[in-house]
């Protein structure tokens, strides 16, 4: 006889992988977790709310060829949680979420697929405000709009703000100056042997900012054109993608995808700071940041200087003003400054600092809010959104 799973064993294999999801959301502390499913539209998305605490939660949508669904899931939730701590350590009164699509955003894009995500993003009314983020673009984004007013990152011509990259590119570059100053005791990036990750969105604008004050970058991607590309336009050097954390370099700029710091990269690395663009640069935050201050190098944590692109993208809900979004990205150097110090004066590692910092903030809001006021004021498109709803 055949042994077939019997349904109850089923049933119960179910129940243990429920468990172990509730587990995770609790131990991260996540609100709710959608998953959105659309057959004719092949959708297969996850929208991760972590904490709306200091307001909605806004983060940005992740195309990518994920290799099984919780590998999906994993990035949702750390990627959501980060957006809770990146908003609440920039002074925004936004809370974290974040949505990522299974899919190759190379060929399976289309129209119905983008407004069936957009169709789930309204069904949240509003607890998430989505955004671009690797893989999707402006035009994506205008797909999403038709179905949601949930959306931030739209066309110029909507009253949008655009693609955030460019400023997201230049509070990494004031974040890596801070760090610089840190370490060095001046921020001039100027004779810096920059080792460059990512070719793409945010390194481009950043290797323009550093190479202009004469660091010397050494640039790859897994697209070998596009990192000869960057590499020729910043007077670089290319190199293989396997080499880029063993360099004899300076700094170690990431601007691809998180997990980079991991087991088998920390022996390679020979740099005196991280700090880079990616999401979730670490690839287990305790046991990574530990090991980094344990090497005495000084890493930037992500969240704080890659927070150019929700700053730009929150300015978008006020009224998008450009120069008012660059003037509070240059801040960036300031509060990169604050968590690096703090990390020094409590002798522990820099991303802690910069947890506790944010955890500080909203829990000093969350107090606040527990007294009543006659009405909150919610100005610009964020005002308008909730005006609409409330109707
Ligand atoms: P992008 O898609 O334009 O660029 C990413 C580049 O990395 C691509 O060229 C890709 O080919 C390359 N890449 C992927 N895996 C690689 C690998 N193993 N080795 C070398 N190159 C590799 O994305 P982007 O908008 O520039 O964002 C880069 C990173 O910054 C992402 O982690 C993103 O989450 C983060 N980030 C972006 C923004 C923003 O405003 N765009 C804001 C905050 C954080």
């Amino acid at each position: 006889m055949i042994d077939t799973p019997s349904a109850e064993t089923e049933v119960t294999k179910q129940a243990d992988t429920e468990l172990s999801i509730f587990n995770a959301l609790q131990n991260m502390g996540h609100e709710q977790v959608v998953i959105c499913s659309n057959p004719d539209t092949n959708l297969k998305a996850i929208i991760a709310i972590h904490n709306t605490t200091l307001g909605p939660a806004l983060g940005g949508t992740r195309m990518w060829m994920y290799n099984n669904e919780q590998e999906a899931l994993r990035d949702v939730l750390r990627l959501s949680r980060g957006m809770t701590y990146k908003a609440a350590i920039s002074g925004l009164n936004l809370g974290g979420g974040k949505a990522v699509i299974i899919g190759d955003p190379h060929i399976d894009k289309n129209e119905a697929l983008f407004r069936s995500f957009g169709r789930f993003v309204d069904s949240l009314g509003g607890r998430y405000i989505t955004a671009e983020d690797v893989g999707m673009s402006v035009q994506d984004m205008e797909w999403i709009y038709s179905e949601t007013k949930f959306v931030t990152g739209i066309p110029e011509t909507l009253g949008g703000s655009g693609n955030p990259s460019p400023v997201t590119a230049f509070g990494v570059y004031m974040g890596a100056k801070a760090a610089a100053k840190k370490a060095y005791g001046s921020d001039s990036l100027a004779g810096k042997k920059i080792a460059l990750q990512g070719a793409g969105n945010v390194a481009s604008t950043f290797a323009d900012y550093a190479a202009k004050e004469g660091a010397k970058l050494y640039v790859t991607d897994i697209y070998t054109e596009k990192a000869q590309a960057l590499a020729d336009k910043v007077g670089g050097t290319l190199v293989d993608p396997t080499e880029i954390y063993g360099l004899d370099v300076d700094i170690f700029t990431p601007c691809a995808l998180g997990g980079v710091v991991n087991d088998n990269t920390m022996d390679q690395f020979k740099c005196d700071i991280i700090a880079g663009g990616a999401n979730n640069i670490l690839d287990d935050e305790d046991l990574h940041g530990q090991m980094l201050l344990g090497k005495g190098i000084l890493y930037a944590p992500d969240y704080v200087i890659n927070a150019g692109g929700i700053i730009n993208i929150s300015s978008e809900l006020e009224g998008y003003n450009r120069q008012q979004a660059m003037n509070q990205t240059e801040r960036i150097y300031d509060t990169t400054l604050n968590v690096l110090n703090y990390s020094e004066e409590h002798g522990i590692p820099t991303h802690k600092a910069s947890n506790e910092l944010a955890e500080k903030r909203i829990a000093e809001v969350s107090k606040l809010k527990s007294m009543y006021t006659s009405q909150s004021k919610i100005s610009g498109r964020l005002g308008e959104m909730y005006r609409l709803d409330n109707r």
